[in-house]
């Protein structure tokens, strides 16, 4: 397992990491199985959703926070129940197929890293399975 280091800057943003999920696909040799991509983080998520046009994610971000206000009422003490409950609808990982050391996305689709609460020094772990007939 790879960890890839993100810091954010603000309470809510979105970062492209295809290129580093690619990266560690690279490095692991691994030319036909799985990248799984984990967050070990309860406000921040994992998505796959259009990187070609930057206003794909920054609508869905808008639209999470417009969803999930920040200002509940909520139970949790610490404050931060929007990031929560938004990390919950992200979800904390994806799984993307691997196939002739290439990540089988489409052609519109990045992974992202969805800051949910922050600004935050972060960690995304990458684990790449090969098949067993590689
Ligand atoms: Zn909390």
């Amino acid at each position: 397992m790879n960890t890839i280091a993100v810091r954010t800057t603000s309470k809510t943003q979105w970062i492209d990491i295809t290129a580093q999920v690619h990266e560690q696909v690279n490095l692991s040799g691994v030319k036909n199985g799985l990248a799984v991509v984990y967050v070990p983080h309860t406000t921040a998520g994992i998505t796959i959703n259009e990187h070609a046009d930057p206003a794909v994610v920054q609508d869905i971000n808008e639209k999470l926070s417009e969803l999930v206000p920040d200002n509940g009422p909520y139970s949790h003490l610490e404050g931060n129940s929007a990031g929560h409950i938004k990390a919950s609808l992200m979800g904390s990982s994806q799984s993307v197929i691997i196939k002739d050391s290439r990540l089988q996305l489409g052609t519109w689709q990045g992974i992202f890293f969805c800051e949910l609460d922050g600004p935050r020094s972060r960690q995304v772990y990458v684990k790449v399975i090969s098949e067993s007939d590689d």
